[in-house]
């Protein structure tokens, strides 16, 4: 039995509504989003942090960042400009363990990020 969230939400052990998936990925809609478009791109591979990945990840990587630029492209906003971030432990503020990328759109960012 798993403790992890997104093995469960994976699992379907809780419902959800992806807004794409394939044998590697889901992602889904964050559920406290900070932006107007904010989707979770998720392995399916449970790996806690970037710290974690060993070479074997390395195209996993790949497809979760190219499935980023595709729904940026998707969503309409490749154009205006987007946000593809992972938050590595706690003091960048990881609170879900488990690898994910957030892409982050519809508004302005600014830089650096506070
Ligand atoms: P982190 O802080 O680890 O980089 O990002 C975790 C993200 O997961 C947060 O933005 C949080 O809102 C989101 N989140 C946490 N629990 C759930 C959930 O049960 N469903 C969905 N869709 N998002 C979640
Ligand atoms: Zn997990």
């Amino acid at each position: 039995m798993t403790t992890c969230i997104f093995c469960k939400i994976i699992a379907r052990e809780i419902p959800c509504t992806p807004v794409f998936e394939n044998e590697h990925l889901i992602a889904i809609d964050d559920i406290s989003p900070v932006a107007p478009v904010h989707k979770l791109i998720i392995p399916k591979k449970h790996i806690s942090t970037l710290n974690d990945l060993t070479a074997e990840d390395i195209p996993l990587i790949g497809h979760l960042l190219s499935t980023g630029t595709h729904l940026a492209k998707t969503l309409k906003i490749d154009q205006d400009g987007y946000r593809l971030v992972e938050n590595c432990n706690a003091g960048a503020g990881q609170t879900v363990y488990h690898v994910h990328f957030h892409l982050l759109g519809g508004r302005t960012f600014h830089w650096p990020p506070g």
